[in-house]
């Protein structure tokens, strides 16, 4: 991951109606509130102050300028006064970047004592900012609002979650998915139209022929190999389970040559991510396990059996989440089997072997076991389960004629007992608002077994972003009635056909 230097900026609106003094203030007041959102460390990238917009030259300069700069990942607006929205038009209409509306006001509190007509005119946000709102929805561009004073931690929380959706919005269409290999055959929901997911999201979805990076596997020399299996062996748990701890290094070792080389490979193409299919392996002696669940730690996005979807959904989650203090980790994971007790409903969850560390819990060990499909050696594996806490399972479905992203809120939790015999790593969560209702609407909007999952980003976060690419979003969380559920569905096939 190599983070990019955006920033944000900070437009206030306002008119010379009230003089110059008022403007003195108004523009004294909009850098305070920079100052202090940059101070209070809750932004992950920065605010950056730009001058008072009053006059329509200047807004639709100011806007054109912002689109041209490529460290601007977004623009806050905030009418500390009335600013007539005519004025907005033009500059509006020529934006292409996320635009928050910040719906805040200088003062807190009503200065009881001292007001009067003037303090009116020069704190009217609450005015002036329902004339602007009101343009930016007869135009139908889509921003976020954010209501509050600019001092409460709320506000700057929110902030910061926007950014984040922001940064995913702008860099989806720098995300490239290497397919090297296709779709598993007869499998429906794992499909899709890459031309119109490129003129969607912006993803490149390229293929290569499998044997290409086997040759790039087979380049990397021994000694890196070696230098990185001692990597794995001071970092991770080897359970041996029985065999040979010299044959078991040897299968441990392929996986270290398919890490590198598919790195190199990666790199040299300018991929983030990647797709394998267990039944298309060419000259691999293994399925990549470890080496996956690795490179996906790195910041990769990963997608299995072909699922090219998965894979960007992944990378683009990773990037939204980059840099995040004490974030729990973001993986491909797949709907396995259920625990159907009373009380102690959920889905398990794992994949034959490609779960990313990120998400792990406790230590993590290699195992190295036969694989029940395709046809090569025993793969080896990162095993280990998963954090407990609330995350969200995202899958993006493409419906024949359109996109749907469906974002179901989950508790992860611990299964109540060891799984000695599974050799692969988990996860395990109740769906919200609960198992059933959870597991119907999913189906019920046509949720795929692959999901790309994390802690660390809001089911609003992730809304924002589809609805920013254009294309539908359905929630499943703790409000979800099924009947409503159904309408909102119903509501989509009218709304985005
Ligand atoms: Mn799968």
């Amino acid at each position: 991951m190599v983070k990019r230097e955006y920033e944000f900026w900070f437009c206030t609106g306002s008119q010379d109606l009230y003089g110059e003094e008022c403007l003195r203030n108004v523009a004294e007041h909009s850098k305070i509130i920079v100052e202090k959102l940059n101070e209070s460390g809750v932004l992950p990238y920065k605010i950056v102050w730009k001058p008072t917009l009053i006059t329509n030259e200047l807004i639709r300069k100011t806007f054109n300028e912002a689109n041209l700069d490529s460290k601007c990942a977004g623009v806050i607006t905030w009418m500390h006064t009335f600013s007539p929205a005519k004025s907005w038009i033009l500059g509006l209409q020529e934006y292409r970047k996320p635009l928050l509306h910040l719906h805040t006001q200088f003062n807190e509190e009503i200065p009881y004592d001292s007001i009067d007509m003037d303090f009116m005119n020069e704190n009217q946000s609450a005015h002036g900012d329902r004339e602007y709102g009101h343009i930016v929805s007869r135009m139908g561009i889509e921003r976020k609002i954010v209501v509050g004073h600019w001092s409460d931690p709320v506000v700057a929380d929110k902030i910061a979650g926007w950014m984040r959706t922001a940064i995913g919005i702008v860099e989806s269409s720098h995300i490239r998915v290497m397919r090297v290999a296709d779709n598993m055959r007869n499998v429906a929901v794992t499909e899709g139209d890459k031309v119109e997911a490129q003129i969607k999201f912006g993803w490149e979805v390229d293929t290569y022929p499998v044997n290409e990076i086997v040759e790039s596997v087979e380049a990397v020399s021994e000694s890196d190999i070696n230098a990185l299996v001692d990597e794995y062996y001071e970092k991770y748990d080897i359970l041996l389970e029985g065999r040979d701890p010299e044959e078991f290094k040897k299968h441990v070792a392929v996986q270290a040559g398919i890490e590198i080389g598919f790195e190199r490979f990666l790199e040299e193409k300018n991929y983030q991510a990647i797709v394998t299919h267990f039944g298309d392996l060419g000259g691999l002696k293994q399925l990549p396990g470890l080496a996956i669940q690795r490179l996906m730690e790195k910041g990769y996005g990963f997608g299995a059996e072909g699922d090219w979807k998965v894979a960007a959904m992944v990378r683009l989650m990773k990037i939204m989440t980059e840099d995040m203090k004490d974030k729990k980790g973001t993986s491909m994971l797949e709907d396995y089997t259920y625990n159907l007790v009373k009380g102690k409903e959920g889905i398990l969850q794992a994949h034959m072997l490609e779960i990313c560390p990120s998400i792990s819990d406790g230590p993590i060990s290699i195992k190295c076991q036969p694989l029940s499909m395709g046809q090569r050696e025993d793969p080896a594996r990162l095993v280990f389960t998963s954090k407990e806490g609330t995350g969200i399972a995202t899958s993006l479905i493409d419906l024949g004629n359109r996109f749907r992203l469906i974002i179901n809120e989950v508790d992860c939790k611990k299964v109540e007992k060891p799984m000695p015999h599974l050799p692969v790593a988990t996860n395990f969560w109740t769906p919200k608002p609960d198992m059933y209702t959870g597991a119907e609407a999913w189906i019920m909007a046509g949720g795929a077994h692959h999901t790309a999952f994390t802690y660390d980003l809001t089911a609003d976060q992730m809304g924002d972003w589809a609805r920013a690419m254009g294309i539908e979003a359905v929630y499943i969380d703790g409000d979800t009635k099924i009947r409503d559920f159904r309408r909102d569905l119903m509501l989509g096939e009218i709304f985005y056909r």
